[in-house]
């Protein structure tokens, strides 16, 4: 009786210790499969912050599986070339994109919202947008229709007006100009008389000194120094109308997307979502000094945009906008949402950031 007891006993604590031995082991099975995602973009590899920054993206993502989740990065063209991005993954033959989502906007005109607008959201109020105001419901819609599913990952912040061959005193000076700017900021441009051209990053440096075209915008000091427009274009303006905060995107394939496991679909966007801080960090951390050496090292010309081409940027934004609106009523729902959302969060910048910011400078004589 006593041996019984004492054998059930000692059954009774394997059985204890097997279950907390087995909690203690990772779960096996589908959460830990091995996957493997072919990821394109549309940047020349090692391209300071964009390129690099969907880099670092593919790495940690590597990172924080341990390598069970492999990304096969391929830059604008090592795959397919630049603008190419976008049928390899809705097809299916990658899984991934990094890539500005306005370079779509033959495609549909919504895609341009995804990236940046002229008289858009900056980087803290398109965060706002996409997250809390309808934005990522809209964006997976309209991606939806492509077969797409797609999540912010990375943003440049404030980018300038461009580099030009002459001064800009008049909306008249942009006449007869070719210029690269992709996105409705192109179409605001030829609102105005100029003749817009998008062209991937890798392509603008040959075109600008082949004289090609006669102006080019890119992103700002960091990223245009590294380009060495200077070369080219002496004239600097600021503040860029066209791209106020421009959001890079993570395009996955909405099958390969919805065949993951909820675990792994957080990983992923979570790694995203890092990138999308830790880019716009860079960017901010880097364009000042990198604008100091362009004009004290380069002779770039620092010029600001004048109120009168403000307006014609303007008055030429609003007939974009309402072309937009009429080509379906998704592009209208996404202009509706975007438009709220801007008149909100304008609103509370005003008297927050932008307060703020002014007092500040005006105390300190910056
Ligand atoms: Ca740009």
């Amino acid at each position: 009786m006593k041996r019984r007891n004492f054998l059930s006993g000692a059954a009774a604590a394997t059985g204890a210790a097997a279950v907390a031995a087995a909690s203690s082991f990772p779960k096996p099975a589908v959460a830990q499969k091995r996957i493997t995602a072919v990821m394109v973009s549309t940047w020349p590899r090692d391209f300071p912050g964009l390129g690099t920054g969907a880099q670092r993206f593919a790495k940690r993502l590597e990172d924080a599986t341990e390598g069970r989740i492999k990304v096969q990065y391929y830059a604008a063209g090592e795959r397919v070339g630049a603008f190419a991005a976008f049928d390899e993954v809705a097809s299916g033959k990658a899984q991934m994109y990094h890539a500005a989502d306005y370079y779509w906007k033959g495609k549909h005109p919504g895609w341009g919202y995804f990236t940046a607008v002229p008289f858009g959201l900056t980087y803290t109020e398109i965060n706002a947008w996409i997250r809390f105001g309808g934005g990522q419901e809209l964006w997976d819609k309209l991606a939806g229709e492509f077969g797409l599913k797609n999540v912010m990952c990375g943003n440049t912040g404030v980018q300038m007006g461009g580099w030009f061959r002459k001064e800009i005193n008049s909306a008249a000076d942009l006449k007869g100009l070719k210029m690269r700017m992709p996105g409705l900021g192109g179409d605001v441009l030829a609102k105005l008389g100029a003749s817009p051209v998008s062209l991937p990053g890798g392509q603008i440096y040959e075109n600008l000194v082949s004289g090609a075209i006669d102006a080019t915008e890119w992103v700002g000091p960091w990223n245009d120094r590294f380009m060495k427009f200077y070369e080219a274009a002496k004239y600097y303006y600021y503040p860029g109308y066209h791209e106020p905060g421009s959001m890079l995107a993570l395009g996955m394939n909405a099958s390969w997307w919805g065949s993951l496991s909820k675990s792994d679909q957080i990983i992923i966007e979570n790694v995203a979502s890092a990138e999308n801080d830790i880019m716009m960090a860079e960017f901010n951390a880097k364009n000042g000094e990198a604008l100091t050496s362009l004009i004290n090292d380069h002779g770039v010309k620092l010029r600001q945009f004048n109120d009168d081409i403000y307006d014609a940027f303007g008055k030429a934004s609003d007939e974009v906008f309402a072309t937009v609106r009429a080509h379906s009523p998704l592009a209208k729902s996404i202009d509706d949402s975007f438009k709220k959302a801007r008149a909100n969060l304008a609103a509370w910048t005003k008297i927050s950031d932008q307060a703020y910011v002014a007092q500040r400078n005006r105390v300190l004589g910056i």
